[in-house]
């Protein structure tokens, strides 16, 4: 899926006249908080059966023009990905493996019967993206620029069937710090009385329904009490929780994860179970049973659990609450230290040995 000689696109730039001005920006950047505030730009590339990826443009941040008989709206042909621009201390704008988003969203396109965007367009987006609206990526400390990939399906047509006409499109929102006042821990509601994916449905794909489906149960969390709910497949096994992966640590050291045909994989979950494996720790992607998380934290065999994603990073899991049971969860150092050491190398502040800054 990666084409070396693919041409790149020539971008059409319309600047917007309507920019805010620095002395606006800066007042936003104060307090950014996250997914309200958009920069003044978004790129958008056009998909259609006849003319392939085509009509590449930067434009004002605006409204997007839809027949109200586009296929997305009906029958949700919609994948998207997440990323964040880190500024460097000497200025430097970089995202953290952007091209690990493209292939995932390639991925998410194929399950969704939707045109793969090349892994060279994504990056380009970034580009021109960064190019026109780079002042918006924060200066301050644990700042973000996030940048938000998506594509859907346009065509107006009320049959089932993969639309003939899509649209790419990428915007950036600028986020604050995720933790203000220190990382906290999270409880979690354990959702016993729905799924999130199914075998064999579209859990591993980045799209609209997936977070859909779990709007209900993170309400249900909500009402327990909890801040965040995780899901079990049909057999009870640990899938993820509703926008973060899951790892639990043992006590000799080792880091298991969930290893799931429905589930996402996780660049954050990814990149920090290599550097653990790089300190020399062992790592296991394999099922683990809801049994095994009790046991393992009643029995001290399990000495820490954390939720890791782009958003976060890193979340300590403090709590496990499920119908009739209340599991405090033991506190470790490893989450946190190997959080560190990734942030570490996001905001350049640790050598890129791996290449994973772009
Ligand atoms: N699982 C789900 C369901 C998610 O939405 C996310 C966030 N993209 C993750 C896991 C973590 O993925 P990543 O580390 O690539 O952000």
């Amino acid at each position: 899926t990666t084409d070396t000689t693919l041409p790149s696109l020539d971008f059409a730039v319309t600047k917007n006249l309507a920019a805010v001005s620095p002395a606006q920006r800066a007042e936003l950047l104060e307090n950014p908080g996250f997914g309200t505030i958009f920069t003044d730009h978004m790129v958008d590339i056009c998909w259609s059966v006849k003319g392939g990826w085509h009509r590449p443009r930067v434009q004002p941040f605006g409204p997007i023009s839809l027949s109200p008989a586009a296929a997305v709206l009906h029958y949700a042909q919609e994948i998207f990905e997440g990323l964040k621009a880190y500024r460097h201390a000497d200025g430097g704008i970089y995202t953290f493996r952007p091209d690990q988003n493209a292939r995932r969203m390639q991925r998410s396109a194929r399950r969704l019967a939707m045109p793969e965007l090349p892994e060279e367009y994504f990056l380009q987006s970034l580009r021109e993206l960064i190019a026109v609206d780079g002042a918006w990526v924060p200066e301050k400390a644990d700042q973000t620029l996030y940048l938000r990939p998506f594509m859907f399906a346009k065509e107006a047509f009320l049959g089932v069937r993969p639309a003939h006409k899509y649209t790419y499109c990428l915007i950036a929102s600028p986020a604050g710090s995720y933790f203000t006042g220190g990382v906290k821990p999270v409880s979690i509601w354990l959702s016993e009385n729905y799924a999130r994916a199914a075998k064999g449905g579209t859990g591993a794909a980045k799209t609209g329904g997936n977070y859909a489906s779990s709007l209900l149960p993170q309400a249900e969390a909500y009402e327990k009490g909890c801040d965040q709910v995780v899901f079990l497949d049909a057999d009870g096994n640990v899938e993820e929780l509703g926008g973060m992966n899951i790892v639990f640590v043992k006590k000799d050291g080792t880091l298991v994860t969930p290893a799931s045909d429905s589930i996402l994989d996780g660049i954050t979950r990814n990149s920090l179970l290599e550097l653990a494996a790089d300190r020399g720790l062992a790592v296991e992607r394999r099922a683990v049973s809801l049994a095994e998380w009790r046991d393992g934290v009643a029995s001290g065999d399990i000495t820490e659990v954390f939720a890791c994603g782009t958003a976060a990073v890193v979340t300590p899991i403090g709590a496990l609450k499920g119908e009739g049971f209340e599991d405090a969860q033991p506190l470790g150092e490893l989450g946190l230290s190997l959080r560190e050491e990734l942030t570490d190398i996001q905001y350049g502040r640790r050598e890129d040995t791996k290449g994973w800054l772009y």
